[in-house]
C-alpha cells in the first residue's frame, strides 16, 4: 500500500480514513418544499429545450400540481418571453419572490431581474453558476410538487453546477434531428451518470413537419435515427414533437399557457405518477 497522501479522490484504498465524498448540494430556503426536480438539457442551443421545459410546467399544472420553472439558461433566457411576463420580480426581507405566470406556475429567470429584458448577460462563469444556485438558495419558492429547470446546453460549467446544487431527481434530454445527436445523447448520459442523476427519457424536437393540407409527414431534417440511438443507451425516447409554426407563434407571443398538444402528454403522466 502506497503512504496516505490524504486525498481520497485519487486514491481507491478502502481505509479507516476515508472521506465521505463532498456533497455540493445547495439548501434552498428554509420555507421552500419542493417535492421533484426535473432538469432538461440539450446539447446545444435553439433545439427547443426552453419549448419541452415550459410545456411540462404547464401540463404539470394543468394536472393540478403545483409547478414551477427555475431558468437556469442564463445567457439565453426565454422562460419569461414565452408566459408572456415582462416584469421585474420583487424582493423582500427574506428573499426574492417568483414571477407566477397567468395560470399559477412559479417562475425565476434572470430576465426578471434585469432593468431592460433585452441587455445582454456579459458576465464570467462563475458569477453565472453563483445566479444559478442563488435562484435555488434565494427566492421564496414555497410548495411546489414540480419544478422544471431549463438548463444551459451542453455540459460546461453552468450545467455541472447545476448537477452538483440541486436535488435533481432527473433529466429530460431534447434532440433536434439536425444534431450530432449520438454524441450529444452520449456525453448528456455520461454527464449524469457520473452525477448519478437518472435519464428520464429523450424527446426529439422539430422532428417531422406535418403537411396541413394533405397531412403527409415530411421529415424535414433528414430520417431521425433516434430510435437505435435511445435503445443503445437503454432510454426511452418519450415524444416526438414536430416542426408547428403555431407554436412557435404562441411562444414568441408569449401565449405558451395555451398550446394544446399531445405530443408530450403521456410522458408527463408518466412522469407525474
Ligand atoms: P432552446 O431552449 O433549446 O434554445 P427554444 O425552446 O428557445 O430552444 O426554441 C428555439 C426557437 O424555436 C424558439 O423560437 C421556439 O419558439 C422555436 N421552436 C421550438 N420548438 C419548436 C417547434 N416544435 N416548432 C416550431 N418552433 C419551435
Amino acid at each position: 500500500m502506497s503512504e496516505c497522501t490524504h486525498d481520497c479522490s485519487s486514491c481507491s484504498q478502502n481505509c479507516g480514513e476515508r472521506q465521505q465524498p463532498q456533497s455540493f448540494l445547495e439548501a434552498p430556503h428554509p420555507t421552500t418544499h419542493v417535492g421533484k426536480v426535473i432538469g432538461v438539457v440539450s446539447g446545444k442551443g435553439g433545439v427547443g429545450k426552453s419549448m419541452v421545459t415550459s410545456l411540462l410546467a404547464v401540463l404539470a399544472n394543468r394536472a393540478g400540481y403545483r409547478s414551477a420553472v427555475l431558468d437556469a439558461d442564463i445567457t439565453g433566457p426565454s422562460i419569461p418571453k414565452a408566459f408572456g411576463l415582462h416584469v421585474n420580480a420583487e424582493g423582500t426581507e427574506d428573499g426574492i419572490l417568483p414571477v407566477v405566470t397567468p395560470s399559477g406556475i412559479k417562475t425565476m429567470s434572470i430576465n426578471l431581474l434585469m432593468e431592460n429584458e433585452t441587455d445582454p448577460v456579459v458576465w464570467r462563469g462563475p458569477v453565472i453558476a453563483g445566479a444559478v444556485k442563488q435562484f435555488w438558495t434565494d427566492v421564496l419558492w414555497g410548495d411546489v410538487d414540480y419544478m422544471f429547470v431549463d438548463m444551459p446546453p451542453g455540459t460546461g460549467d453552468v450545467p455541472l453546477t447545476v448537477f452538483q446544487s440541486l436535488p435533481l431527481d432527473g433529466i429530460v434530454i431534447v434532440t433536434s434531428p439536425q444534431e450530432l445527436v449520438s454524441m450529444i445523447v452520449a456525453k448528456a448520459v455520461k454527464m449524469a451518470e457520473m452525477m448519478n442523476v437518472p435519464v428520464l427519457g429523450i424527446v426529439e424536437n422539430m422532428s417531422y413537419f406535418e403537411c396541413p393540407d394533405c397531412g403527409k409527414r415530411h421529415a424535414i431534417y433528414g430520417e431521425s435515427k433516434l430510435d437505435d440511438i435511445a435503445a443503445a443507451h437503454n432510454i426511452p425516447l418519450v415524444a416526438r414533437m414536430p416542426i408547428d409554426p403555431k407554436l412557435a407563434e404562441l411562444a414568441d407571443d408569449g401565449e405558451i399557457e395555451n398550446v394544446y398538444g399531445e405530443w408530450l402528454d403521456a410522458f408527463a403522466a408518466e412522469l407525474m405518477k
